[in-house]
């Protein structure tokens, strides 16, 4: 990382856009705003395990990027001990060597990390290591991890400071025994029993990593329902898939405490039966994330916060004070990082005089279990909530010859239509490589496709996406390959 504050205020008017903050919305400002012409500087005070610089955020240092790198082993893993026999595939002994696993992870993460600083680099963005402070006046204090602070003068400036986990009072994190996300990426042995809070989209890839490569798991869930946010049809088929796998999902428990006992912890928690008392090895904490606004607004910053702490913007990302935005996990919206650098491009378009808009309604949410569980748009049961008239189709991967082939046919496509105009309202996907598939809903919504359209449009064979096809056809009772539902 280059350390030079650049030209500072006094030698030659500052810079045109200081972003805070180089997590995936914070990085994709600043690289489309030195690509529009304008001078950028990108502040980040992320430090690796070693102390040193390191661009790219939650994102690519402790979150999606090493979250799927261990997914992606431990899905490997499992399915030699699980599956291979059934392929005619022998393997003799399998072996899970964790520390050989964390040091690809890292390696995987560096390389991502350095692509940021490279391309920094080969656009032009300054990347400043240390503390960014909005002041006001669209001044920014920039203080460098061993140095002392300076103000940069800034013509706008793109907030993007991300997100940290929520701590509860009721389970003190314990470094090694009791870990948030981070902790859970870094255990240096599979746990003999693990306990996970929260059965979210942390939890269950999480907890999915360890159990798959041995752990007995169980995820104590605060809610009734498993996985409101998705469309229930889909949660009902994952939660059964994945207890079947052995994750022990338990659904409307309120964690009352969590005590060190020897090296492990013993959690008390209530459900509408009883009290409960289970020990664990270690125990994961994924009850969410909360903005991380800490040391970043003075007090005449001019930035507010909405109720829920998150940086007040508008449709635009705008804040309240003038040429000041705010992008990514820190403002209202889902906490991914897709929909962050979306913002964080737009944002810097806007300031160099375009017009995009982000679309709010076509942001693809995907939780990378196996199967995946991928989707976007309205869920069915928002829509009858509404009282709005839809029309569904849906089409199983055990009927698709891809998925069969591949020995991984569980799951549906579903699709929801507006019963009047046709138009996508939905796609829910359950099966494999459904955060691929999504994709292909994403273009159809994004251009307004009637399900029609998608019918009409022709699908390689034999391909997973067929399912995708067939579900499309499924709504207007067209489907081929699988008998269609008679309509009233
Ligand atoms: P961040 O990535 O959090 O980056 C913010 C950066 O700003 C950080 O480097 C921080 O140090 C820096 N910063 C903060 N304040 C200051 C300051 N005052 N001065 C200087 N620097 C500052 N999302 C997905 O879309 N897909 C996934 O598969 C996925 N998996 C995840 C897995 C895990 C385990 C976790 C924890 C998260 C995952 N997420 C995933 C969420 C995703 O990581 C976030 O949505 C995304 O990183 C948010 O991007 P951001 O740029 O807003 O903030
Ligand atoms: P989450 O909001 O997805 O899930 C948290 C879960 O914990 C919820 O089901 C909630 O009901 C439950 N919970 C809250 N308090 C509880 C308590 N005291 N006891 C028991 N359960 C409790 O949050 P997360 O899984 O921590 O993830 C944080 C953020 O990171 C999310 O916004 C998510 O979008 C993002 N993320 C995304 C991905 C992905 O896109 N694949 C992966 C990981 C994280």
């Amino acid at each position: 990382m280059n350390d030079d504050a650049g030209p500072g205020p006094g030698t030659d008017g500052g810079w045109e856009v200081v972003v805070i903050g180089a997590g995936p919305a914070g990085y994709a400002a600043a690289i489309r705003a030195a690509q529009l012409g304008m001078r950028t500087a990108c502040i980040d005070k992320s430090l690796d395990r070693e102390g040193n610089p390191t661009l790219g955020g939650t994102c690519l240092n402790w979150g999606c990027i090493p979250s799927k790198a261990l997914l992606d082993v431990s899905h490997k893993y499992a399915e030699a001990a699980g599956h291979f026999g059934e392929l005619g595939i022998g393997v003799g002994d399998l072996s899970i060597d964790v520390p050989g696993m964390m040091a690809r992870k890292d390696a995987v993460v560096t390389r991502l990390t350095g692509g940021v600083g490279a391309l920094f680099q080969g656009n032009g963005v300054t990347a400043l290591a240390g503390s960014g402070r909005l002041l006001g006046n669209r001044r920014v204090e920039f203080t460098p991890h061993d140095g002392e602070a300076t103000v940069l003068e800034a013509e706008h400036v793109i907030l993007a400071p991300g997100s940290v986990p929520i701590d509860i009072d009721q389970a003190p994190l314990v470094p090694g025994t009791v870990v948030d996300s981070t902790g859970a990426l870094e255990f240096d042995a599979v746990p003999g029993r693990l306990g996970v809070i929260g059965a979210g989209a942390i939890g269950l890839e999480l907890g999915s990593v360890w159990s798959r490569l041995g752990s007995e798991a169980v995820i104590l869930e605060a809610l009734d329902e498993f996985l409101p946010m998705a469309d229930q049809r889909i949660a009902r088929d994952a939660l059964r898939a994945f207890k079947r796998q052995g994750l022990d999902i338990r659904l409307g428990c309120r964690v009352m405490r969590a005590e060190p006992s020897g090296d492990g912890v013993t959690v008390t928690y209530q459900d509408a039966s009883d009290e409960h008392v289970v020990e664990f090895d270690r125990l994961i904490v994924a009850v969410g994330r909360r903005p991380y606004t800490e040391g970043l607004l003075a007090p005449d910053s001019g930035v507010n916060l909405d109720e829920r702490g998150f940086l007040y913007v508008n449709d635009l990302c705008a804040t309240d004070a003038p040429e000041v935005y705010a992008v990514g996990d820190v403002v209202r919206g889902p906490m991914l990082a897709h929909k962050g650098a979306e913002e964080g491009v737009m944002v810097a378009e806007r300031i160099a005089g375009h017009k995009p808009l982000v679309n709010y309604d076509c942001v693809p949410n995907v939780i990378y279990t196996h199967p995946e569980i991928a989707w976007v748009g309205r869920t069915e049961q928002s829509l009858k909530a509404d009282g709005e008239n839809y029309r569904t189709g849906t089409f199983s991967f055990g009927a698709n010859g891809r998925a069969l082939a591949a020995n991984d046919a569980e799951g549906i496509v579903k699709i929801v239509a507006d019963a009047e105009t046709d138009r996508v309202l939905g796609v829910h996907v359950f099966g494999p490589q459904a955060s691929e598939l999504i994709a292909q809903a994403v273009i159809a919504m994004e251009f307004d496709a009637s399900a029609e359209d998608l019918g009409l449009t022709m699908f390689a064979h034999p391909t997973l996406a067929e399912a995708v096809h067939e579900a499309a056809l499924g709504v207007g009772g067209r489907a081929i390959h699988m008998v269609n539902r008679k309509r009233a």
